[in-house]
């Protein structure tokens, strides 16, 4: 069989693909960027925590889309210079910011190995759906989850606990629920957690068409925690005016001070009321890999639903999290769906059905699983268990030299892997908020470390959050040291 180009009719057909065309300089070209990647990752602490983009390579991104390849080798060189130096900083050991994991080398490769396979992760009848059904059964596990439990690697914390609230509203809702949606009837729903809870709670009340007004805030305690006899109160309230519970949200390590809701006594209030049990356990969760903390987390295993992320205190590159499903039927009720295209059958290469896309609402997922199974395998999860340990033992020093340190004053007690804290000079400044912010943004700036911030009973806090595996006791020693230096030259200016 010859083609012919349709538009000559007669000239042979040039067959194209995306393959090399010349496999052997393809591969020299990658093994330099393996090689020159690994170099990268192996010298990060010689490198600035973050700097600022010349203008030279914003003006580089102004560029019209290539009609013309400009070939692997000049595309390389472009990456090199533009894109490699300039990210968020969040590889470096002395990244400290929000909640955001590094990556590893080992996930690099794990990453690099999935991408070749490229399978499509709906499930079909192939081996890397037993190694996402593994790691599932694996972390479900060490959750303290039974293995009726049902779960799905998604892209992030917030999708993973958007899928979970869905399964919540459906279940509450009842059979109807997937038929006929908010037409169903004219009952209100209300969602509740602390006001601590991350703002993907409020969100995923919008997505799922329940409203934000529909989630209901909590008040926390002085040591951030939900208060549960105000949550029991606001039920009532609420039955009272017609309103149906639809869940209660635990967090498991709240994003501003890395506190834990008293999660038993939520399951306890849950089971009493009849109230779908949900906890965000994005970074926290992963406490339980470390047998000396696990204990912090009790209650945790009573939830209905649990999202943890993998890709923040699991290390893992991005993106990569976790929802699970006490009672899996309920995740299979939400989203199990068998449209002729993709029915499941007994044999062949759809044998065994979609089972991922039954737990969730993405129907193509890549192989992030992999990269999650072979670092189990390589490491171990007693390692995992440690590094998390470490961690926690970093920010616990942190605090104490804090609160030891008359200059220094901790804004939140620091339960876990988060010290909030600011820098009060000797002598009284007008502005503390504004002394604390340029602290934080000449850390950045000066590339010598990144924590975040937060606002704390209305102070400025300065924020640092330890999920880095690359953070060494000599990085702490230097943010706290450039905070304090910083806090005297900037006050002794202001004065
Ligand atoms: C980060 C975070 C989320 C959101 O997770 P993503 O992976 O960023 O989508 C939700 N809850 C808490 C407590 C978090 O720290």
């Amino acid at each position: 069989m010859s083609l012919t180009d349709q538009n000559s009719g007669t000239t042979p057909y040039t067959e194209l693909t995306l393959d090399p065309q010349d496999w052997d300089e393809f591969r020299r070209q990658a093994h330099r960027m393996l090689d020159e990647s690994l170099d990268f990752l192996m010298h990060l602490d010689q490198q600035p925590a973050w700097q600022d983009m010349p203008h030279e390579t914003e003006n580089y991104f102004e560029e019209r889309l290539p009609q013309q390849g400009q070939g692997l080798s000049a595309t390389y060189e472009a990456f090199k210079k533009h894109i490699l130096p300039y990210t968020n900083g969040n590889r470096h050991p002395r990244f400290f910011g929000w909640v955001q994991g590094n990556g590893t080398p080992l996930g690099m490769l794990a990453e690099m190995l999935a991408t070749a396979m490229n399978p499509h992760m709906a499930g079909f009848n192939q081996a890397p759906k037993l190694v996402e059904a593994q790691v599932i059964r694996w972390l479900a596990g060490v959750m303290g989850f039974p293995s009726s439990a049902t779960g799905v690697l998604v892209t992030g914390g917030t999708m993973a606990n958007v899928l979970a609230l869905a399964v919540a509203r459906n279940h509450t809702a009842g059979p109807d629920y997937r038929e006929k949606g908010l037409q169903l009837d004219e009952r209100k729903y209300v969602v509740y957690g602390s006001s601590e809870t991350h703002v993907w709670a409020q969100k995923a009340c919008e997505f799922l068409g329940l409203g934000n007004a529909a989630f209901r805030q909590i008040a926390v305690d002085d040591d951030f925690r939900l208060i549960v006899n105000q949550l029991s109160e606001q039920i009532a309230r609420d039955r009272k005016s017609g309103l149906v519970p639809l869940c209660a949200i635990g967090t498991a390590g709240t994003v501003n001070t890395g506190a834990i809701d008293p999660l038993d006594a939520l399951a306890d209030l849950c089971k009493q009321e009849d109230i779908w049990f949900h906890v965000d356990g994005a970074f926290g969760a992963m406490a339980a890999f470390s047998p000396k903390q696990k204990s912090m987390l009790n209650g945790m295993e009573r939830a209905d639903s649990l999202a943890f992320d993998l890709h923040k205190w699991g290390y893992l590159p991005f993106e990569v999290a976790c929802v699970l499903v006490r009672d899996g039927e309920h995740q299979r009720a939400a989203f199990e769906s068998s449209p002729s295209y993709i029915a499941a059958s007994n044999r062949g290469v759809i044998g065994g059905g979609l089972p991922f896309a039954n737990l969730g609402m993405d129907l193509t997922r890549n192989f992030k699983a992999l990269k999650v199974w072979m670092t189990f395998k390589a490491e171990g999860a007693e390692k995992m268990g440690r590094l998390i340990k470490q961690n926690i033992d970093q920010a616990q020093w942190l605090a104490a030299e804090v609160e030891a340190e008359p200059e220094l004053e901790l804004l939140a007690p620091a339960p876990l892997n988060i010290v909030c804290f600011r820098y009060l000079p000797k002598s009284t400044v007008d502005d503390t908020d504004a002394l604390n912010q340029e602290i934080l943004l000449q850390l950045q700036e000066k590339g010598i470390a990144i924590p975040s911030s937060t606002i704390l009973h209305g102070k400025f806090a300065i924020r640092a959050c330890f999920v880095n595996h690359r953070t060494k006791a000599r990085d702490v020693q230097q943010l706290l040291q450039a905070v304090l230096d910083l806090g005297r030259e900037l006050s002794a200016k202001l004065n």
